[in-house]
């Protein structure tokens, strides 16, 4: 339960945030997926769903972004996407639950060096909060989007 425990994890930090905000309240959270990481978006998305509905000073709007994968060469300092590399479907399956595994099957294309790391597009970020005044009785637009 990878997932959950990460979900809990969020939502915790997203608790101590709104805490240290006294009259805001959280709204809206982004988070970001790098693509190279082994978390079922879907499986969190419902951790997320299932751990905040029992919290009853949480309401919030989760919006979810990938960030594409991004590897640099820690030999000449190329960096290339992982989008872009020449492997096929079920090794870059491979490499999205264990991106350790890149190292056997992807070099790099400038100096053709396996020594290279993943620059971007691995793990979980909260990437933003978004807060609303609390109490915003008689007010409006106080939460508009964009
Ligand atoms: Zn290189």
């Amino acid at each position: 339960m990878h997932e959950w425990a990460l979900a809990e994890a969020v939502l915790e930090s997203v608790r101590a945030e709104q805490t240290a905000r006294s009259g805001q309240r959280a709204a809206k959270v982004v988070i970001r997926f790098g693509e190279l990481q082994s978390i079922d978006p879907e499986v969190f998305t419902e951790g997320i769903q299932q751990l905040q509905s029992a919290e009853v000073d949480l309401d919030l709007e989760f919006v979810f972004e990938t960030e594409p994968a991004t590897l640099k060469c820690t030999v000449c300092g190329h960096g290339w996407s992982f989008a872009d590399c020449d492997i096929d479907e079920a090794t870059r399956e491979a490499i999205h639950f264990l991106p350790e595994v890149a190292h056997s099957f992807i070099v790099c294309p400038s100096c053709g060096s396996a020594d290279f790391r993943v620059d971007k597009g691995r793990g979980v970020t909260i990437e933003s909060i978004q807060f609303v005044t609390q109490d915003s009785a008689g007010s409006s637009g106080m939460a508009s989007d964009d």
